[in-house]
């Protein structure tokens, strides 16, 4: 089976004006895009309903974050039925910094990811392994117990609502991209232990993408491998050589 291609755009907490996110959205609406790639930017919660109502309406927008619960005293928080009812369709859960500076851990994350696909919301979700991890030969083992308690949430139907997105902390922002070899490696392991933890026709239907450090430069070579289904981009989003990698297949 065909996986649709996905690259996802994460603008972090970036950049820093209004101006310059429509200045963002006035590039990607005039590009020339393959139309058989499903493209999701996920700007700072308090543009989102904005840029949604500017941006061409094949590009979609993600939430960088939700909260678990619908309403309540959770100060700060955003819940996954506000986000359904702004009409945001993904958010991303588990990203690296979540984990690292906000202390989020893999059972919050799958807490998270039920309560947005209850809400209707599609979920990018962020595993990977830190330096150390990789250099202890644990990376495999590492990815899987992020996944484990997502898995053990998910129904066989909410898989098709999930985009698995592979960043190793040591290719977030440093400059240092996997090798394509190594992303091959990474995503071939994830697609078998969803074989066989959930489904081989989950594992064959579920997209499986690449983040850390993917540019213009690099994106080809990754977009080749056979288990690679798209990226997730943060620093070269905020660049028009993210058009670049919209297209990377073509
Ligand atoms: P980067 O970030 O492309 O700047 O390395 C990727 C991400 O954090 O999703």
């Amino acid at each position: 089976m065909t996986r649709q291609f996905f690259v996802g755009g994460n603008f972090k907490m970036n950049p820093a004006t209004r101006e310059a996110k429509i200045a963002l959205a006035k590039v990607l609406n005039e590009a020339t895009i393959d139309p058989s790639v499903e493209v999701v930017i996920a700007p700072p919660a308090i543009y989102l309903i904005s840029l949604q109502d500017v941006l061409r309406k094949d590009i979609k927008v993600a939430a960088q974050n939700c909260y678990f619960k619908t309403s309540g005293a959770f100060t700060g928080e955003t819940s996954p039925a506000q986000l359904a009812d702004s009409k945001i369709p993904y958010v991303i859960l588990g990203h690296s910094e979540r984990r690292t500076l906000f202390h989020e851990n893999s059972n919050e994350v799958a807490q998270k990811t039920r309560a947005a696909l209850d809400a209707g919301i599609s979920v990018i979700l962020c595993v990977g392994e830190t330096l150390s991890e990789r250099e202890a030969g644990q990376t495999a083992q590492v990815v899987q117990a992020q996944l484990e308690p997502v898995i053990a949430v998910l129904k066989p139907e909410d898989w098709s609502k999930i985009v698995v997105a592979y960043e190793p902390v040591w290719a977030i922002g440093t400059g240092k991209v996997a090798s394509s070899a190594q992303a091959q490696e990474a995503h071939a392991d994830i697609r078998s232990f969803l074989a066989s933890k959930v489904s081989a026709a989950v594992a064959e239907s579920t997209r499986i993408i690449y983040g850390g450090s993917v540019t213009a430069a690099n994106c080809q070579d990754l977009s080749k491998q056979t288990d690679v289904d798209g990226f997730l981009v943060g620093g070269a989003s905020l660049k028009p050589e993210f058009i670049n990698i919209i297209n990377a297949r073509q």
